[in-house]
């Protein structure tokens, strides 16, 4: 989408610190980290939120969780001691940027609930 941030880091129109690529998937460093690792793992091609995930999304979204969010957790140390996957969605979720985004938040001991 046109105006849409993470599509511009996804095209490289805009810059971000990416710790992980393939071809439907980007992985990058929050501008401003909520904790000690603060990654959002992102759908290249724009999807609004979780809600407009379709069922031909279904192997895109088992690809996020199932392999690329562990692996990113692996390589930065915070599998073990655990870390937090947050999806925000919509206004009462808090969503601020619309284009679906996981949140990993590790490297330090997190509370419980959210505000
Ligand atoms: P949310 O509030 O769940 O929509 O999260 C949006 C996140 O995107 C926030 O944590 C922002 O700090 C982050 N963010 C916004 N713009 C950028 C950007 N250009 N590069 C990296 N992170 C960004």
């Amino acid at each position: 989408m046109a105006d849409c941030i993470f599509c511009k880091i996804a095209s490289k129109e805009a810059k971000s610190k990416t710790v992980f690529e393939d071809e439907t998937v980007i992985a990058f460093r929050d501008l401003d980290p909520k904790a000690p690792e603060h990654i959002l793992v992102i759908p290249k091609k724009h999807v609004e939120s979780i809600n407009d995930f379709k069922e031909s999304d279904k192997n895109l979204a088992a690809h996020i969780l199932v392999d690329v969010i562990p692996k990113i957790a692996r390589d930065l140390k915070i599998s073990e001691k655990g870390y937090r996957v947050v999806i925000n969605t919509g206004d009462d979720g808090g969503q601020t940027v619309n284009h679906l985004h996981f949140h990993i938040l590790g490297g330090r001991s997190m509370t419980w609930p959210p505000g």
